[in-house]
């Protein structure tokens, strides 16, 4: 048996009735064991189009699966419970997300382990902190209360790299209008677990996820885009999200 987090999140229908129904199948699949569950939260939405405030969770659990067949059974039950996908970042019933499989670490097309998006969303952090603070990132070094903590102080956006000059002015006004306290910065050099959000201009392989907590952008990105994607982290990052209080 190895232990998993399993990020939970939504935002269309009865989302907590549908949480309580994943938390049920996870009692009873005789495939895991040694339940373990945040408290829930209310989230601002990431993405343009995302709708409404989401729900969030996360929870820990042993598994005798692989990581590949916990990912299609938690595919399966996103499924069965009701999943409406138009838009990425959309509205939704039920995402989960597999957040963490022990230290291991996975990276293909279909499933990367751990999550590629846990290091930037409060959403994620504030929960998973309440049941194991001290789970440590394989390949960044970094626990979840550090993840947690780098988000607490002074909003910042770094930027490191080879940023085209036009790029990083469109970047940093984007944001600045989003988060008018945010202080943006060109760096060279970034100490983790330093604070502030760093993005990567790199021209190097994507798929390689690093060392470190960064954002990585490439020349194939386009502008909008890499604008738009940056607003999301931040958003992610730095609207914490609220603990409801057990009914
Ligand atoms: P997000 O979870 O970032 O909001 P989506 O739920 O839209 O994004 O992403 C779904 C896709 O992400 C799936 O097709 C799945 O194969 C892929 N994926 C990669 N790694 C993971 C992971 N650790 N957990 C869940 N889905 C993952
Ligand atoms: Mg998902």
């Amino acid at each position: 048996m190895k232990p998993c987090w399993i990020g939970f999140g939504g935002n269309l229908g009865d989302v907590p009735a549908h949480w309580q129904q994943v938390l049920n199948r996870l009692e009873h699949d005789p495939q895991f064991a040694n339940l373990r569950i945040s408290s829930l939260y209310r989230s601002v939405p990431m993405g343009a189009d995302a709708g409404d405030a989401f729900w969030n969770a996360v929870a820990e659990v042993e598994s005798s699966l692989a990581p590949f067949d916990v990912l299609r059974k938690l595919q399966q039950w996103e499924a069965e419970l009701g999943r409406v996908r138009t838009v990425r970042w959309g509205p939704r019933a039920l995402d989960l997300d597999l957040l963490a499989y022990g230290d291991q670490t996975v990276n293909t097309p279909e499933l990367v382990v751990p999550h590629v998006g846990l290091w930037y969303r409060r959403f994620v952090l504030d929960p998973w902190v309440e049941i194991s603070p001290e789970w440590k990132h394989p390949a960044y070094g970094l626990t979840v209360r550090q993840f947690q903590d780098r988000l607490l102080g002074p909003r910042q956006l770094w930027l490191r790299g080879d940023w085209p000059a036009d790029w990083h002015a469109q970047v940093f006004r984007q944001a600045g209008q989003r988060f008018p306290d945010l202080s943006c910065d060109l760096v060279e050099k970034v100490e983790f677990p330093a604070t502030g959000i760093v993005a990567d201009f790199v021209v190097s392989d994507r798929q390689d996820h690093g060392t470190e907590p960064t954002l990585r952008f490439s020349p194939d990105d386009d502008l909008p885009t890499v604008c738009q994607h940056v607003v999301d982290v931040l958003t992610a990052a730095y609207e914490p999200p609220e603990r409801v209080p057990a009914a």
